[in-house]
Formats: C-alpha cells, sequence, structure tokens
C-alpha cells in the first residue's frame, strides 16, 4: 500500500457520499450544551456516535461524568499498538451553540443537513461535528489501508462542553494526566485564514474581560442645580479609559503590553493578510500599534477593547449627572504578557494618571500559548499540507482568537498542531451555519497524509522533535 493509494480510497469515500451521510446523522442530534436542562443528546452523540466509530477502529472507550457540570460528559479513548510507538493525542467537542431555528434563512434548518452548490448547512457542520468527523474518517482510511493498524498509538480526549468553556476539561486533564500522555497533540477547529489556504496554527491569544466602575453616589442630582458641583462618573470613566487605550487603539499601559515582535515570528507573519474576503469589513489601517504590520497586531501583538460602556440611561437620557458608569473591557493577549499581574497593573496605572475612585474586577482569564513555530514537527506538518493541496499552507503562531488550548500545551506539556477545516465566513455561531465542500475534501486529504505519514515516519519525527527541545 502506498500514500497514493490511501489517498485515492480516500477520495472514492468522500465522492461516494458516504461522507456526507455521515456528517448528516451527526447534524441531527441537537446537542446544544447552552440549553438548561441539558439535553439527553449530548449523552447519545457519544454513546451512538463517537463511542462506536472508535471502537470500531479497536480504541477502548471511557466515558466520564464531569466533575462540575451535570450531563455534559467526557470521552477518553486509546489504542496502544505498540508502546515503542509514538502515540498522538486528537480532540474534539460534539457539543454546538443554540440551534437558533427560527432566524435561519428560508429552506435551511439547523438540525438537518442541507446541501446547495459547494455548502452543507447545519449546526456544528463547521463547529466542530464536520471537523472531528473528518479527522475520525482519515484515521479510519489509514486503519483500513494498514489492514487493522495505524502504524501508531492514537488517544482521543473528547468533551460535550465546549461551548460553555469547557467545564471540567482542564479538572479530568489534570486527573487523567497519565492516561492522556502523548508525544503530539493535533486536532481541528475554528477557521483557516482564508478558504483557499490551508492553514496550521499553533496555539491561541488569551483573554481576560474586566469591568471599569465608578460609583460615586447613591442617586442622580439635577444638572441644572448641581452641574459644576458634582463630579460626573461618565465623564471620569471616559478619561480612565482613554489613559488605558489612546484614540487610535494604542495600548498606553506598558505593563498590558507583550514583549517585542520576535524577528522568528515577524518573519512567519510577513506571509500572512488578515481580512480582504469578500464579506469582511474594511480593515482600519491606523489603528493599533503604529508600528505593526495587521498581521503582527492580530497574531502577535494584544489589544484593548471596550465591549460595552453605559452611563444614566442610554434609552431615556434625564437632565441629571448620573451616579454611576460601568464599562466591560477586554485584553487579548499573546504569550510572554505579564498575566499574573493584569488586573493589578490597570489599577496601578488608573492611580498614578490620579483616577483614584475606578474599581477594577476580572471575570476570569483564558491562558495564552503558542508551540515553537521553530520545531521540526511544524516543518513537517506544513510539507504534508503542501503535498496533499500543491498550495502554500498559512501558518499563524497563534489564532487571534481563544481556545482552551492551555490544557493541551500547559497541563498535558504537549506539542499543539491545529489544522482548520472552516473558514472565516462559515456562520459560525451565527444563522446558517456550513462546511464548504472542498475543504472538507481538502481536509480529508491532509489529514489522510498526515496520518499515514505519521504510521510511516512518526519515530524518526519524534525523535527529531525531542533532539530539538534539548537544544534549545
Ligand atoms: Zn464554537
Amino acid at each position: 500500500m502506498t500514500v497514493e493509494t490511501v489517498l485515492k480510497q480516500t477520495e472514492q469515500f468522500f465522492n461516494s457520499g458516504d461522507f456526507k451521510k455521515r456528517l448528516a446523522q451527526r447534524i441531527a442530534y441537537q446537542t446544544e450544551s447552552q440549553q438548561q436542562p441539558r439535553s439527553e443528546s449530548l449523552n447519545e452523540y457519544l454513546q451512538q456516535v463517537i463511542q462506536p466509530e472508535l471502537e470500531a477502529m479497536g480504541f477502548t472507550t471511557t466515558q466520564i461524568a464531569n466533575p462540575v457540570l451535570d450531563n455534559c460528559p467526557f470521552l477518553i479513548a486509546e489504542r496502544i499498538e505498540d508502546p515503542a510507538l509514538p502515540t498522538i493525542l486528537c480532540y474534539g467537542h460534539g457539543d454546538v451553540v443554540f440551534g437558533d431555528a427560527e432566524n435561519w434563512r428560508e429552506g435551511l434548518s439547523p438540525w438537518e443537513m442541507v446541501e446547495e452548490g459547494d455548502r452543507w448547512y447545519g449546526r456544528g457542520t463547521a463547529d466542530n461535528k464536520g471537523q472531528h468527523t473528518i479527522n475520525f474518517a482519515a484515521l479510519e482510511q489509514v486503519y483500513k489501508a494498514r489492514g487493522g493498524k495505524l502504524g501508531f498509538n492514537c488517544k482521543v480526549y473528547f468533551e460535550m462542553g465546549e461551548e460553555i468553556s469547557s467545564p471540567g476539561l482542564a479538572e479530568i486533564a489534570t486527573q487523567y494526566r497519565d492516561k492522556l500522555s502523548a508525544d503530539i497533540f493535533i486536532a481541528s477547529d475554528g477557521p483557516r485564514l482564508t478558504a483557499e489556504r490551508p492553514t496550521l496554527f499553533l496555539g491561541s491569544r488569551g483573554c481576560i474581560n474586566f469591568k471599569l466602575s465608578i460609583d460615586a453616589r447613591e442617586q442622580g442630582y439635577h444638572s441644572g442645580n448641581w452641574g459644576g458641583l458634582l463630579s460626573n462618573p461618565g465623564t471620569q470613566l471616559a478619561n480612565a479609559i482613554a489613559c488605558l487605550v489612546d484614540k487610535q487603539g494604542r495600548i498606553l499601559v506598558d505593563g498590558l503590553k507583550p514583549p517585542a515582535v520576535s524577528p522568528a515570528i515577524r518573519e512567519i507573519l510577513s506571509d500572512i493578510e488578515p481580512a480582504g474576503q469578500p464579506g469582511d469589513p474594511e480593515i482600519d489601517l491606523n489603528w493599533g500599534e503604529p508600528s505593526l504590520t495587521p498581521a503582527e497586531r492580530l497574531f502577535s501583538w494584544n489589544s484593548l477593547e471596550v465591549l460595552a460602556f453605559t452611563t444614566g440611561n442610554p434609552q431615556r437620557p434625564v437632565n441629571a449627572i448620573p451616579p454611576k458608569a460601568h464599562a466591560v473591557c477586554q485584553l487579548r493577549f499573546v504569550v510572554g504578557t505579564d498575566t499574573d499581574n493584569i488586573i493589578k497593573n490597570i489599577e496601578q496605572h488608573l492611580k498614578q494618571h490620579g483616577f483614584n475612585n475606578v474599581d477594577v474586577e476580572s471575570y476570569g482569564i483564558t491562558a495564552a500559548t503558542r508551540f515553537d513555530p521553530t520545531d521540526p514537527l511544524v516543518n513537517w506538518t506544513l510539507d504534508v499540507i503542501t503535498q496533499s493541496t500543491n498550495k502554500k499552507p498559512a501558518l499563524l503562531p497563534n489564532l487571534g482568537g481563544s481556545l482552551p488550548n492551555d490544557i493541551f500545551a500547559d497541563i498535558l506539556g504537549l506539542p499543539t498542531l491545529w489544522i482548520p477545516h472552516s473558514y472565516p465566513a462559515c456562520g459560525q455561531h451565527a444563522v446558517n451555519e456550513h462546511m464548504l465542500k472542498p475543504i472538507a475534501s481538502e481536509g480529508l486529504q491532509i489529514m489522510t497524509r498526515l496520518f499515514w505519514e505519521l504510521g510511516e515516519h512518526g519515530k524518526e519525527l519524534i525523535a527529531q522533535h525531542k533532539q530539538h527541545q534539548k537544544n534549545k
């Protein structure tokens, strides 16, 4: 069996309609994790779809109850062919966001997959059912082609709560660290840089949301009788925000900035142009850190956003000095940022600038991660993608958005390789979510070649990776 034969068989499998049928069955499960009470379909998706699929490839599977949330289970599966072979950890999530059926376009429904031209519509086609269906189908193609073997050990960590911020994912990873131990982490979620360009990303930016409040007094006072005598919390908070971030979106607090962009990252990002696709908004070239390119601003710098700001009653303004003002802000940040002291640094900066009455409250933080882009695993993966597609893949040091990748990178200590099978305009988390058939087909080819090659050259590859880490 050669790689060409396996890829030919994979193409036939895709073109026969079997892949489409498989995905359509999965879309029919209404696995909305945000629904209260959570539906039985979360359990059923694991037990009726994922478990049998993996068991048919000789995996042993264990369903694990969520330690922090009822009816939101996990699955850990493993297939050990030979302890001397490398071990790959795969991940996926079977839950989806709200179906929002009444707002889909005429003729479409979240729970019944509909084909129109190049598109398969349905909730989860892009996020994440379509993506893990591709990866498990690729495993299956390799397993069959090798006569009931993969050529490597494989583990799967599967959750049903990603859309509600992955409750329990870190706890289970910590508790089952040995069971989940591996050499490489490979998964698919989120979008490619563009529909045309296959993409590899190595981590994600982190994120912290925080609230700024000024609570000056219990009630508002007539602005004619008291204006000039009483401080205005709205005015003060607007100025406080302006002292954190300027009118061009440039962060003014040193403690909220990452270290300077390294030459290696700059070189990688010189090949990346974000946005510019049909339907994308025009980007503002004079926004953000002035010395950086758009790609550097998005993938290797931090951004501070005001998400919401209220004072008084915007729906019904009255002629009074409002008693309070609140803003919810957000910092997206890359690795290297002083994440332990974000709130402290904001408080200090505000005090230094004379804002003594602004209260700062954190809503929790997601860590930033970025696997070393100079590791041989990265080039190897890019080569596999190039061979599969005859295209130059986009390498992103990390996504601009956030993922629970710290669980795999930090708790499990794995090199994290993400190969997304969706694209920015897929309608993820919105109505009319869809998967592009050409990307699904290309993704299946990429993943089949990747798993096949891991079976051929996995041992040498892991040895090179370990050597690289030792030399650092
Ligand atoms: Zn999602």
